[in-house]
């Protein structure tokens, strides 16, 4: 009798801790595979549809909630979402669950081995009238499965304790570097091979979500891919749902901007970086090194003002005459754009912050962040746990720190072209950008 009424309290208190400490947590999938013929997108030089699928490719969503606040967060096995799906889908989520835009996070994985979403990217791609209505199909079947994703999370939460953690994973190399090197010249490698872990684990200690991150481009698989899959990102995944089997895996990628995983151009190879990367993310969500965070969410969302370098309409009318397919449609875009007065002198750029419990936050940049970006904060916040993600929200071009504008080249200059982009970033985007960064940590402090 004795020994059941110990048990009691021993259960009551265990029961009271979890409850004090423990968060609403919601957590849903859903299949975001396009259906036969698809389009994949994130290399120009491809000139067919799909031929396959080598796995399913994903939407996820996890509500986190406490008594005052709440936080979203949305991953997805795709190369980017336009600023025009990432805000379709949370202004129909604003209205139907009171969701502000600050509480709700979107993130690519960016495999270069998914479907393309209109108008991202657009300028690679020069389809026919029905190749064209495909894509914008998938774009529209896309925004309602991500409001029906996060909706259903949102229906289903139940206590939940959240823990963070840290490992790292060392498959990503500095591409910027790696090909100066080729060229007898050796530039600065910045490299960040941090990848934070978080876990949500249920009343009865099952392991129900794993959160987890890396800056590192999904791109192990190359160009001459014709086959569907999420790219190392994807596998990992995978992996970690087959070991986990009832946890759901969210995979956010960090500042990879300049970050290519290395050695690349099989899916074997993007297999064989998924399986590092789980590894290492499976061993610490088990190792007892997770610490559990407090009853505690912040949040807060920005948009600045970066601006490109002037660019004179009769420039553009000299690219229309290039022998680059690529350099003619931004300039016929571009054109079009001054001709209906719309604005190609800056862009509104998303910035975005939340807090975990104390102990976790998540800067959320827009974009092909490069890396300088993700060491600076860390810098800049020695004390303070911050994961920077780009590829949040909305990928609308690549975002250099001022040393990638200055050393020029793909992501500073080039790459523009193929994001429809008015031209090259002015100097001090930087500095704007990690002013707006301080500004968010001190909001969500
Ligand atoms: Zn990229």
């Amino acid at each position: 009798m004795i020994i059941r009424h110990l048990l009691l309290i021993f259960w009551a208190t265990i029961g009271t801790c979890f409850s004090q400490s423990s968060f609403q947590v919601g957590i849903a999938k859903i299949n975001i595979t396009p259906k036969s013929p698809a389009f994949l997108t994130g290399y120009a030089n491809r000139d067919k549809p799909a031929e396959g699928v080598v796995h399913d490719l994903w939407a996820k969503a996890i509500v986190v909630t406490n008594k005052k606040e709440k936080v979203i967060i949305v991953t997805t096995d795709l190369l980017g979402l336009s600023h025009q799906v990432s805000t379709e889908v949370a202004q129909k989520i604003q209205e139907k669950l009171g969701i502000e835009r600050r509480q709700l996070m979107f993130n690519s994985s960016h495999t270069h081995s998914g479907p393309m979403i209109w108008p991202s990217l657009s300028v690679i791609a020069n389809y026919s009238y029905e190749e064209q209505k495909i894509v914008s199909e998938y774009t529209q079947v896309l925004i309602d499965k991500l409001v029906e994703v996060i909706s259903h999370a949102y229906a289903q939460q139940v206590p939940m304790q959240v823990a963070i953690g840290k490992t790292s994973a060392n498959f990503a190399i500095n591409r910027r570097a790696l090909a100066a090197r080729k060229n007898g010249i050796l530039l600065a490698d910045p490299i960040d091979h941090e990848v934070p872990v978080l876990t949500c684990k249920n009343a009865s200690g099952e392991i129900k979500a794993v959160l987890f991150g890396y800056a590192c481009h999904n791109t192990t698989v190359t160009g001459n891919n014709y086959l569907i899959n999420g790219d190392y990102a994807g596998f990992a995944q995978i992996d970690i749902e087959k070991q986990i089997p009832n946890a759901t895996a969210f995979f956010i990628l960090g500042c990879a901007g300049d970050q290519n995983p290395e050695p690349r151009g099989t899916v074997e190879l993007a297999q064989q970086h998924g399986n590092t990367l789980a590894k290492q993310v499976i061993h610490l969500a088990f190792s007892g090194e997770m610490k559990s965070i407090s009853n505690d969410i912040q949040s807060d969302f920005t948009t600045i003002n970066l601006r490109f370098k002037k660019v004179r309409a009769a420039d553009y009318q000299k690219d229309l005459q290039s022998t680059d397919k690529f350099i003619q449609r931004r300039a016929k875009l571009m054109l079009e754009a001054y001709n209906k007065g719309w604005n190609t002198d800056h862009y509104n750029y998303p910035v975005q912050g939340i807090r975990l419990g104390r102990e976790f936050r998540i800067i959320a940049l827009g974009g092909e962040v490069v890396v300088d970006y993700s060491l600076r904060t860390k810098e800049d916040f020695p004390n303070k746990n911050i994961f920077v993600a780009g590829y949040s929200n909305e990928v609308m071009c690549y975002i250099p720190s001022e040393r990638v504008l200055k050393e020029g080249g793909y992501e500073a200059e080039s790459s523009m072209i193929y994001y429809g982009m008015p031209g090259p970033f002015e100097t001090g985007i930087e500095e704007k950008i990690m002013k707006a960064i301080h500004q968010i940590v001190k909001n969500i402090n």
